[in-house]
């Protein structure tokens, strides 16, 4: 089969790759739509970085020759001893997620802290590849409302309602989210899909600050125009916002949340920070505020997948691009990273 084969930073070829033979447990899909995400570029252009540099307790990888491509939507095309639920011909999503199933977290249902997590495109080839293997409990139908690009976005979409579930939102908060890129977005949306009360996007990219706006936003502000924090301290009595999501993970966005949050908030983090970050804990003291981390999901993908039936979250305006596997480095990699302007989702159809 066609595949885009991971073989170290700033190497991914396109060629022809051993069709993977499905097994117990195990459900064979061909793979329909599958978009490129920030973490696939990280692999691009500094990888390895959450592929396995020692061989991978669970599924024994290291490093490549390895597909990536972890949100994505399949049809199943043959089932594995002793899978029951799925059929060939069922449209399916799949949680990336490999987990143990025995250690204290997986016990609870808490995968994504699993002590031997893997996850699939990055310890297990994943989706740029015209057919992939997977474990048949990671799998969840598509309704037919749902479409195959809509079943690519149910993974980020999927990140950004744990991000909610995270910062203990209540109906009704009012919420900042600071960075309008992919995951962004997707926490806005899910912001207001789950009762947030107004949503305030802070971002300083004019092009991504008007689809925040054409998707929902409240309101929205460039931080390097205005004081975010003032404006919406104005929008909402002094109060300013319950809960800001970082959804940056640097210093500027940090400090733009602490910022634009009131007395008793909650800052959730979901965007990766790879430098360490100060925290003005003096601040954070006085008004009692908590900090708290999003990094994945576990069960929300049945959430997703509601939210996407019946509209009232809208990927059209996310999916910014279409591409065949052969352009993956050019047309989705290389262009994500030159024109975050003009780009949301690429998505990739093998
Ligand atoms: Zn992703
Ligand atoms: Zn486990």
């Amino acid at each position: 089969m066609k595949a885009a084969v991971w073989y170290g930073k700033e190497d991914i070829r396109i060629e022809e790759f051993p069709e993977p033979e499905v097994g117990p447990g195990k459900v064979k899909v061909r793979i329909k739509q599958c978009g490129v995400c920030g973490s696939d570029l990280h692999e691009y252009f500094s990888g390895p970085f959450i592929i396995p540099s020692k061989p991978h307790p669970l599924t024994g990888r290291t490093g490549g020759p390895l597909i990536l491509g972890h949100e994505f939507s399949a049809e199943v095309v043959e089932v594995g001893e002793g899978v029951k639920g799925f059929a060939a011909g069922d449209r399916v999503t799949v949680n990336p997620l490999i987990y143990c199933g025995t250690c204290h977290f997986c016990r609870r249902g808490e995968h994504i802290m699993c002590t031997k997590l893997g996850t699939i495109g990055f310890a297990w080839d994943g989706a740029f590849a015209e057919f992939g293997v997977f474990p048949a409990y990671g799998l969840i139908k598509l309704p037919d409302s749902v479409t195959d690009e809509m079943g690519a976005a149910v993974e980020p979409l999927a990140v950004a309602i744990h991000a909610v579930n995270r910062s203990g939102m209540k109906i009704g908060d009012n919420v900042a989210i600071i960075g309008a890129g992919p995951i962004g977005l997707f926490v806005q949306q899910a912001c207001k899909a789950s009762g947030a009360g107004h949503v305030y996007v802070v971002e300083p990219m004019k092009a991504r600050l008007e689809t925040a706006a054409k998707t929902g936003a409240t309101a929205v502000f460039d931080p390097t125009a205005v004081d975010a924090g003032k404006e919406i301290g104005a929008l909402t009595n002094g109060l300013r916002a319950d809960i800001a999501f970082d959804c940056v993970g640097n210093q500027a966005s940090f400090d733009t949340a602490v910022k634009v949050t009131g007395r008793r908030a909650t800052i959730c983090v979901v965007g990766l920070a790879l430098k360490p970050i100060e925290v003005p804990f003096i601040r954070l003291w006085g008004h009692e505020k908590t900090i708290t981390f999003s990094s994945g999901y576990q069960d929300e993908f049945p959430a997703a997948v509601a939210y996407l039936e019946d509209g009232r979250v809208k990927v059209d305006q996310l999916i910014t691009g279409h591409i065949p596997l052969e352009d993956l480095v050019e047309g989705g990699i290389k262009e994500l990273r030159n024109h975050p302007d003009k780009h949301v989702k690429i998505l990739v159809q093998p």
